[in-house]
This record gives C-alpha cells, structure tokens and sequence, in this order.
C-alpha cells in the first residue's frame, strides 16, 4: 500500500473500549493523522461480561452504542469503513487481530482501573513481541495520573485543594479542553479485509452473545438513551436548567442532576467538551455550572485516588478502617436483604433503593443516605453496599463507587467524618419537604400527609403495609460511634462533601 508522506505509520487499529463515538477522540484523531490505513475496533469481552445478569441495562446500553458508533464510522469514511465487533477475551484477541491486520501501532485510551491496567500489560507484552507499538492516550478525565500532584509532589488526599490545583493547572492550560479531531478527516478509515468482515450488521444483537433480548424497560430513567445522540439529547435538556444546578441538585424530586454519568462511563459524550461547555457558562457567571464543574473534579479526584492507591479496591484507604468490625451473622444478612430490597421503614432510603432496582440510577443525594444508613445504621460493610451498587448502577464507575462508599463509610479519602451520622428522617425532611420523591418510589405512603411521611410509625393509623424501622436510628447511632472510637488510632478525618 502507498502511504503518503506525511504518515508515519502504514496500517493501525484503533480500539475503542470507554470512548464509543468518533468527534473529540484523541486516539482515533491521532491515528488518522498518523496511519495510512485505519481500521477500528471493540472486543465484547468475555472475561467482563461474564459476570454480568443476563438482563444488564448497561450491556444493551453499549450494544445501542455500538451500533450508533458503527454508522458514525461509516459516515466519517464516506461508506467504506465499519466497525469491527468481537466477542471473546480482549487480552487475546486484540494481538491476534493486529496480527490479521499486520498493524504496526495500536491506538487506545488508557484506563487506570487495575483490571484495566492488567489486561494492557498483557497486550502490550504480546504486541510487543510482535514487533507492534501501543500508543495510549489520555481522554476520560481532564488530569491523570500525576498531573496534579503538591508542591511536595505527593498525591492529593484532601479534595479542596486538589480542586484549587486544578482550576490552576486548567487556567493554565485552557487548551487542554479544545476539541482534539476536527482538524481530521476519515480517509484513511479503511474497510475490514474479507476475511474479517461479518456478514449482515456490524454489531451483534444482544442474544448473540447471551444476553436478554430486550432488557427490563428502563422506567422513568432518561439517562438510559443510549449513543452519541441519547447522549446530546440529555445534554440539550440539561443545559436549559444547568445555571439552576446548584440550587436544585439536592432535592431528588427536582430534575437537577444531568444524568450524565452513564454517557460519561462509556465515552458517548466527550468530557473535555462538558467541562468546557461549563467553563464557559461560568465565565458568564453561572453558579450552577460551577457547581456542576466541581462534580466533574470530583470525578478526576477519585480517579487519581484508584491510580495512586489500588489498593482501595480491597481495602479502606485508611489503613486503621480495616480493623472496623462490621456486622455479620444472620441479622445482618437479613437487614442487608431489606437494604437491598427497600424494605427498611426509612422512606427515603427505601425510595432510592427502589429507585436504583427499577431504573439503575439513584440520584446522588440518596447514594449518600441509602450509603450512610448501609454502614452507620445498620453497620454493614461497605464493601456489601459497593458491590450492590456496582451490579445495579448503570453509570457504575469503579473510581467514583468505590469513593462515595468510602466517603460516606468515613474510610476513605477525604471522607466524611466518622463522628457526623446522617439521620434518615431529618435528611428526609430537608432533602423531600414534600414528600413527592417518597410518593413516587414508595407508594404505600402516597396517603400519608405532611410531616407524617418522612417517620409513618409515628403517624396516628401507621401504614399497614408499609414495615416499621428494623433500627432505632439513635440506638444505631450509640454503636456506630462505639465501633469507629474502638477501631485503633486513626483520628477524625476532617473535609467533608456537604
Ligand atoms: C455511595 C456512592 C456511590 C457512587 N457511585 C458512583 C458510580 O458508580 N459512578 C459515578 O459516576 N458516580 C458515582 N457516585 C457519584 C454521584 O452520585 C454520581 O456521579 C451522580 O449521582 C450521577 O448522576 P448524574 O450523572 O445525574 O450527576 P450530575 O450531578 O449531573 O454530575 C455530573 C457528573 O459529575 C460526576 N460526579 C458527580 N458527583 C460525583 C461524585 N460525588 N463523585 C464522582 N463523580 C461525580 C459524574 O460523572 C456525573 O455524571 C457515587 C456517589 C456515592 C455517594
């Protein structure tokens, strides 16, 4: 094949993995400068999927994606070129399609979950004894690694001046959020060679690879539309109200939140853009935007935490948190089951519970008091409430999970301190006035009026179908306090994410 000359490479494969669409895609635009045949690619993999309910909202999520991905590359090739879909282990699979492709560099975007990372290793090992180049690039976050680190070059372990650092390192570098691939075209996106081409569409439907046909409905979650343009619709949405957000995003009957998250988990929507988009708003003055891009740096932050210190996987980050010794036994089980199930006669934490099991969102507020009640009222491990989370959240973010819980567990990176509980029923009152959310998720209260809603066993003529409390928050209280002051030497952490 004749390369031009402005090409340094000849053949290249781009694999996508977080990053499902084609606009302000560094690893993609990179190797359109750079190669003279570009071919694209995702691995269903198997040694993830495997694990996963045959009804997962997320696989059907990226399944839609896929496919709006597929038409995007063809589009951006003028027909020619598709996506090339796999099933099988990436770590395998990714070598050996680079050795059917001859490709001299594969193009990627780094992800820094360990397991992520561990499977990289193993392909660059092979594409390396291959005689091929992996050229990673950096795209879900705005800094990485050690981008921002002290003036003593250490970590951040506190979010405050993390967030400071960097605002200082954006003001900067502003170009760091300009959009990476306009400037390049697809012409060099080549057509999968014969003999790797799938007959019919590129993209498997969902039972193909063993997964329900049509996974349940997602009900009254509109963060569940799926590729680039379920994304830009949401986005539309939510910029009519974002100069609200900071007034609004704590009151989750309120449409405050962007419902974002999914689309930011698997790359439909660009974060550099987002953050960009609320830079400027901010520059017109909007508080909500500013609130909302602090969120996005909450995001960065916990991302840097799992980089700097994997092991918060398996651990608490505080070393003298995994002497806690949590609940177990048969009675803790079963007030896990009604956790789980939203059965606890707290209102509002059975409402977001209830929220998470038919939609697979929970709005963020409720993360913070179904999480706080998991582990200080009911003194649960965190680790039980983590991975429960991880099966049912449909923007499930290692980085991100694994430090809610551990903030509102107080064991974890600028966590919340240990000594402040919340108390179910005055978040209720604060957080659902009216009682509106309750009524939605819980509607054998939908009679209660008032106050009455956020405490029934207090009501007159208690809700008979409704349970009564399996805890006395106060009692709760007592032994959670007893639990923490026992726990060895760690002092109070202070900070904390109002
Ligand atoms: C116990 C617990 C578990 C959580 N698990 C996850 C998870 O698995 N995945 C996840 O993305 N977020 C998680 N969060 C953070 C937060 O609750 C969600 O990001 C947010 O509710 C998603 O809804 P949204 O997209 O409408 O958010 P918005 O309020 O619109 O925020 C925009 C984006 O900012 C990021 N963000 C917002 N808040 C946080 C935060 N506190 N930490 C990190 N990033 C944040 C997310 O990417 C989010 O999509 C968790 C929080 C807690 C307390």
């Amino acid at each position: 094949m004749e390369i031009s000359p402005t090409k340094t490479v000849a053949r290249a494969l781009v694999w996508f993995r977080r990053d499902l669409r084609v606009a302000d895609h560094p690893a993609l635009a990179a190797a359109l400068r750079e190669a003279g045949a570009v071919w694209c690619v995702f691995v269903l993999d198997k040694t993830i999927l495997r694990d996963l309910p045959r009804g997962d909202r997320r696989v059907a999520f990226i399944r839609h994606s896929l496919a709006d991905l597929d038409e995007r590359i063809a589009a951006l090739s003028g027909g020619r070129a598709r996506l090339i879909v796999r099933h099988a282990d990436a770590a395998d699979e990714i070598p050996r399609l680079a050795a059917q492709l001859d490709v001299q560099a594969l193009y990627f975007h780094r992800d820094d979950e360990p397991a992520a990372r561990a499977r990289d290793a193993r392909v660059y090992e092979r594409l390396r004894a291959d005689g091929r180049a992996m050229r990673g690039f950096k795209d879900h976050v705005i800094f990485e690694r050690k981008e921002i680190l002290t003036g003593g070059g250490t970590p951040y372990g506190v979010f405050t001046p993390y967030k400071n650092a960097w605002l200082k390192a954006l003001h900067a570098r502003p170009q760091i959020l300009g959009d990476c691939g306009s400037d390049v075209d697809g012409n060099a996106l080549a057509a999968p060679p014969p003999g790797l081409r799938r007959d019919g569409p590129a993209v498997p439907d969902l039972q193909d690879f063993g997964f329900a046909a049509s996974p349940p409905a997602p009900h009254d979650d509109p963060g569940l539309r799926p590729g680039v343009q379920g994304g830009e619709a949401l986005l539309d949405e939510f910029l009519d109200r974002i100069d609200d957000y900071d007034a609004t995003r704590d009151f989750p009957a309120r449409p405050g939140p962007s419902h974002l998250g999914i689309h930011l988990r698997f790359g439909t929507l660009s974060l550099r853009r987002l953050a960009g988009i609320a830079a400027q708003r901010i520059e017109g003055g909007s508080r909500g935007a500013q609130t909302w891009l602090s969120e996005l740096i909450w995001r960065d932050f916990y991302q840097q935490v799992l980089f700097h210190h994997p092991h918060v996987v398996d651990h608490a980050y505080r070393a003298d948190c995994d002497a806690i010794r949590w609940e177990q036994g048969a009675q803790a089980d079963a007030q896990f089951a009604a956790w789980c199930e939203g059965r606890t006669g707290y209102p509002l934490v059975d409402a977001g519970m209830r929220q998470l099991n038919a939609t697979g969102y929970m709005h963020n507020r409720l993360r913070m008091i179904t999480a706080s009640f998991l582990t200080k009222d009911l003194g649960v491990s965190w680790q039980r409430g983590e991975a429960y989370f991880a099966r049912h959240l449909n923007d499930y973010e290692l980085a991100s999970n694994n430090g809610g819980w551990q903030w509102a567990a107080s064991t974890g990176c600028d966590a919340q301190p240990w000594f402040r509980i919340f108390n179910p029923v005055t978040q209720s009152e604060r957080f659902d006035p009216q009682g509106a959310f309750i009524r939605r998720w819980v509607p054998e209260l939908a009679g209660l009026d008032g106050k009455a809603i956020h405490a029934p066993w207090k009501a007159k003529a208690a809700e008979r179908d409704y349970p009564p409390p399996i805890v006395d928050h106060e009692v709760a209280r007592e032994k959670t306090l007893a639990r923490f002051g026992s726990r060895g030497s760690g002092s109070p952490v202070v900070g904390a994410d109002e």
